[in-house]
């Protein structure tokens, strides 16, 4: 066997071929949270052999995760296990002939271009606008072809955007909608399949970008309710004239908010807290400080467990703090909570 022998039913495909697989080899694809989503299209991604892939998130996995989250199981869930790092081990085992990297990390203004620097093509794996719209400007302005892909309830949305080809995410939606306007995972559930839908749609555009195929994709968005049997495509159009991000070439969302902040994370009755930039933590200290609060554990990449003292909204506050200061303070929709309870606890 030789090393591309794994992918054979793949290099037969009209338009691969051994030399499209060896490009598929030479590139490297960044996702974007391992949520449903990034879980479904980074496993079809290392499968296909995406020679680089990096994974970025910010969260942990948890049991509510596992009717939609493929590439996790219950010990990751019970072990508290950073979802990068969790799609991480479980890729390398699947696929041990590519580089997988892991970033625990929240992506913010501040460190978009850096943690996807040398992405050959953006997918989208995230749950907020916030992010979808800093992915937007970093495709834009880095030209960088960025696979959107969205699910709430039973609806998905798949489009992929390529810069100087199609119209951006800007064009089609010049805003995000105002926070609490629209429904979220967390008010409307997720069909699971509707997940693996709009993943494969997103993975099979993304290996048409590294193939350089770009006139293999469709230049619409796809737009389906798997529950209502309905599915339409949307031409996305041209770059749109007067669009602030691909016309007037103006990132405001990377130049947007830099320092500490804190935000209500969808699906999960939990708070964000990103510390100032540049904060480090020392987790065994941290653990130390925190033991007579409550029962706490430590592990490489993060320190969780329960405040005894702090309740919210319906029952006791959980705290996980991760080596570069962020935290998730657990039980709580509310930021100030949050706030406080960082400010108290853990106070970089
Ligand atoms: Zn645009």
């Amino acid at each position: 066997m030789t090393d591309l022998d794994r992918y054979h039913r793949q290099m037969l495909l009209p338009g691969i071929g051994e030399e499209g697989q060896r490009r598929l080899l030479a590139a490297t694809a960044v996702v974007v949270g391992c949520g449903a989503l990034g879980c479904a299209s980074a496993d079809l991604l290392a499968r296909a052999g995406v020679g680089r892939l990096i994974l970025i998130d910010r969260d942990v996995v948890e049991p509510t995760n596992l009717q939609r989250q493929s590439l996790f199981d219950e010990r990751d869930a019970s072990e508290g296990l950073p979802k990068a790092e969790a799609a991480r081990r479980r890729l390398a085992a699947v696929n041990s002939g590519i580089v997988i990297r892991a970033h625990v990390a929240d992506l913010h203004a501040a460190n978009a271009e850096d943690l996807l620097d040398g992405a050959g093509v953006i997918v989208d794996g995230t749950d907020n606008f916030g992010t979808r719209y800093l992915l937007g400007d970093v495709s834009v302005k880095r030209g960088v072809a960025y696979c959107y892909g969205g699910v709430v309830g039973t609806r998905g949305l798949q489009a992929t955007f390529v810069p100087g080809r199609t119209g951006c995410l800007r064009c089609v939606f010049e805003a995000p909608p105002p926070a609490g306007s629209t429904p979220t995972c967390d008010t409307a559930g997720v069909l699971a399949p509707v997940v693996q839908i709009v993943a494969a749609c997103q993975a099979a555009d993304a290996l048409k970008v590294l193939l350089g195929r770009l006139d293999l994709l469709s230049g619409t968005m796809l737009d389906m309710d798997l529950w209502a049997n309905q599915r339409r495509r949307i031409d996305v159009g041209g770059p749109r004239p007067g669009c602030p991000c691909c016309a007037e070439r103006r990132f405001e969302f990377l130049a947007g908010e830099r320092g500490g902040l804190a935000t209500s994370l969808c699906g999960r009755h939990a708070v964000q807290v990103r510390p100032p930039e540049g904060a480090r933590l020392d987790l065994p200290g941290l653990a130390r400080r925190l033991a007579p609060h409550g029962a706490f554990t430590t592990t490489m990449f993060l320190v969780r467990g329960v405040l005894r003292g702090e309740r919210g909204e319906d029952g006791p506050l959980g705290l996980t703090v991760f080596s570069d200061g962020r935290a998730l303070v657990h039980g709580t929709d509310r930021p100030e909570v949050a706030r406080g309870v960082y400010a108290r606890y853990v106070g970089v």
